[in-house]
């Protein structure tokens, strides 16, 4: 099977009022349990994969063919999209030339003249090859910035000008973050997201850091246009709580000879119930 654009299903999504959910991958096992989800449930799903993952797993090619490979394997019927999470522009190229489906561009922490400049670059060249390209307007905080209260918030009139250059995702800081909510966190700026959406037309919207953010918000964003939310964060937390378990019960000395399969186990049914959650909250289960 072949990967599908982030664009596609976010049309699609943004026509139905719903969106899809980004999962990050980790390891191979990580891949085989959000595609797992992704069946029960009948949800599109994008398979997001950072900059450092990359690295880690052998490159964007040696990740493009596995998970292609783990599709067939496991007979994968529902549409994935591939997608290359916050990429220099050089990795957008590489995440490119090795047959994603997907890339995010994220110049957000550069002028906005230069994002804008690259952007308009990489654009011609993803849609050239059928890829969407998805960028940032406002760096989206998190612990690395200290975790203001409020987090960043783009410029409307940046995310027009994003917009205008034929982009296919805007991902613009509405107050979300990274990582964890501080306690004092004032929550998503609706007021923002609407300007937001305005200014973007037709582009559908991105939201970041959609880990640990109330029910009912995440429901009105994606009234207000957003069709594609990336958790990461709690997909960790419960594999790492479910992990920690396994060992406090001290289950890794009950079977050592099969120790290195079963210990994983716990934590990864502990992420495919986060993914179907979220699945269902974003309203994209049943959707493939
Ligand atoms: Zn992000």
């Amino acid at each position: 099977m072949s990967y599908v654009s982030a664009s596609a299903m976010a049309k699609a999504a943004k026509a139905g009022h719903y969106a899809v959910g980004q999962f990050n991958i980790n390891n191979l096992e990580s891949i085989r349990v959000i595609m797992a989800a992704a069946e029960e449930v009948r949800a599109p799903v994008m398979l997001g994969v950072s900059m450092g993952i990359a690295r880690q797993l052998g490159g964007y090619k040696t990740i493009a063919d596995t998970v292609r490979n783990v599709l067939e394997y496991d007979g994968v019927t529902v549409p994935v999209c591939l997608h290359a999470d916050h990429s220099t522009y050089d990795a957008a190229l590489e995440a490119l030339r090795c047959g994603f489906s997907s890339v995010m561009f994220d110049g957000s922490r550069l002028e906005i003249e230069e994002n804008l400049r690259l952007t308009r670059q990489l654009a011609a060249l993803c849609h050239a090859q059928g890829v969407s390209l998805e960028v940032e307007v406002g760096p989206v905080a998190g612990k690395e910035d200290g975790g203001a209260a409020e987090g960043e918030l783009a410029d409307p009139v940046e995310c027009a000008a994003m917009s205008a250059l034929g982009v296919d995702l805007l991902a613009a800081s509405i107050g979300n973050m990274h990582g964890a909510y501080p306690p004092d966190w004032k929550g998503l700026n609706f007021p923002l997201l609407h300007a937001v959406r305005e200014a973007a037309g037709e582009v559908p919207l991105v939201l970041h850091g959609g880990s640990g953010i109330p029910e009912e918000s995440i429901c009105r964003a994606i009234e207000l246009g957003v069709c594609k939310i990336n958790v990461n964060s709690e997909c960790r937390e419960a594999f790492s709580e479910a992990t920690r378990r396994f060992f406090l019960d001290g289950l890794d000395q009950k079977d050592s000879a099969h120790m290195q399969l079963i210990t994983l186990r716990p934590g990864l049914e502990a992420v495919k119930a986060v993914c179907i959650e979220k699945m269902r909250l974003f309203g994209c289960a049943g959707k493939a």
